[in-house]
């Protein structure tokens, strides 16, 4: 089923408010093997609605709406459908009752503009709103489903769940199982690469995102039934892995948090960290992992010379190489499984990523009980946390294989 989104209202249009309906109605429709096609924003103007309505009326099976049911004169949806379908509103006496009574319980008598919220027209069904004066209209004629629903987010989520979605499924006839597979170390162009040789366009069909901890790939499949779309999606994901190996870190849900501390915890090793150009940031990501506390032992930020060296960092390795090297690195991962009687240190030190040094650039060290290596470099702060925590990963499966 072709489909269409139109976020309606001038405030999208002007920057002040961001279209979250449009976003959270896309990630709806693809589970339901309903096809996206357009999204459009349009402002509250009835000529420019009408305009957009008979466009998608034409090119779309279904098309969704959010926004302009409100009871003010530049809430103009109903209106500009009734004048696009060339039918007329007329009040619903159901309707009418049910807003009355709304705003009874509320104790206030109801004002004569939110009559217009009763109106419907005959090809028309109201959607009920549990959580807003605003019914929706459920539209079908001439093969075409259109759907009006309020704008306000929590209004609009709770119509799609409890009313929408649960109708959209049993019609649809294939669903659509999604899986993300997490890479660091290559970039899109390189998991493009690889992986585009092993799929056909259409089905599977893939996506590269590039996101802060590396590089996701997307796979979507879309089948009759969910067993048959789960099959397919695990038949692709054999040929990834047989492609970028080591490479992936972590699918769907997975953050490099979680994954490096459910080794720690399954290896039962703790962790300490000296931080200079992260600034307490990889501490900081750590301590947000539910089971740091049986791993972590804690973290120091060290950004001069003076901290490196109180916390003992041989000043001679300072002075020799510098303090943004991979000996020195290497040297505060060390010292700081030392102070702190960690099994694993981690260290960064770096030169932040500024307007005078845009080329920043940050060392990793890690040590362990074995050694101590620099081990990463990195240039954004969120880009530094994710290596180093991919780096320490590596190490916690290199020890399994030993
Ligand atoms: P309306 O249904 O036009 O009365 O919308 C009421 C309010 O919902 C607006 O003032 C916005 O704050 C919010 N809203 C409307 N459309 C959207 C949208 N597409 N995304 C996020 N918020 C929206
Ligand atoms: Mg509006």
């Amino acid at each position: 089923m072709k489909a269409e989104i139109i976020s309606i209202g001038t405030e999208l249009l002007l920057g002040e408010v961001t279209d979250t309906n449009a976003s959270y109605l896309a990630t709806q429709l693809l589970p339901l093997g309903i096809d996206l096609y357009w999204v459009s924003g349009v402002g509250d103007n009835q000529d420019r609605l009408v305009e957009v309505l008979k466009r998608a009326w034409q090119r779309s099976e279904l098309i969704l709406a959010t926004g302009g049911l409100g009871p003010t004169g530049d809430d103009l949806t109903r209106e500009a459908i009734a004048e696009m379908l060339g039918e007329k509103m007329e009040i619903e006496p159901s309707l009418e009752r049910a807003l009355r009574e709304r705003f009874g319980r509320m104790g206030i008598e109801m004002p004569l503009s939110n009559l217009k919220q009763a109106t419907i027209i005959p090809s028309a069904k109201p959607i009920p709103n549990a959580a807003g004066t605003a019914p929706g209209w459920w539209v079908e004629r001439d093969g075409r489903l259109l759907l009006a629903m309020p704008g306000p987010p929590r209004e609009l989520q709770e119509m799609w769940q409890k009313e929408v979605q649960p109708r959209l499924y049993q019609r649809s006839a294939s669903i659509i199982v999604s899986r993300t597979i997490k890479t660091v170390g290559l970039n899109e162009a390189a998991v493009g690469e690889l992986v585009s040789p092993l799929f056909s366009i259409t089905n599977p069909t893939f996506g590269v995102y590039a996101k802060p901890d590396g590089i996701h790939l997307r796979l979507a499949a879309k089948a009759e039934d969910r067993k048959q779309a789960e099959e397919m999606i695990a038949e692709s994901e054999v040929k990834i892995r047989a492609v970028l190996g080591d490479y992936i870190w972590g699918v769907d849900d997975d953050t490099l948090e979680t994954v490096t501390g459910r080794l720690l915890v399954e290896k039962g090793l703790t962790l300490a960290v000296m931080e200079d150009s992260s600034g307490g940031w990889l501490a900081a990501s750590i301590s947000d992992i539910p089971e740091s506390p049986s791993f972590f032992k804690g973290g120091l930020v060290a950004c001069s010379n003076e901290a490196k060296v109180a916390f003992g960092v041989d000043a001679e390795i300072i002075s020799r190489y510098g303090a943004v090297s991979p000996e020195v690195a290497q040297a505060m991962a060390e010292a700081v499984k030392t102070l702190l009687k960690a099994d694993i240190g981690i260290s960064t030190t770096g030169i932040k990523e500024t307007r005078e040094t845009p080329m920043g650039i940050t060392y990793i060290g890690i040590a362990d009980g074995s050694s101590s290596v620099a081990v990463g470099r990195a240039r954004r702060k969120q880009m530094v946390i994710s290596s180093a925590l991919f780096e320490l990963r590596k190490l916690l499966l290199s020890s399994e294989k030993k």
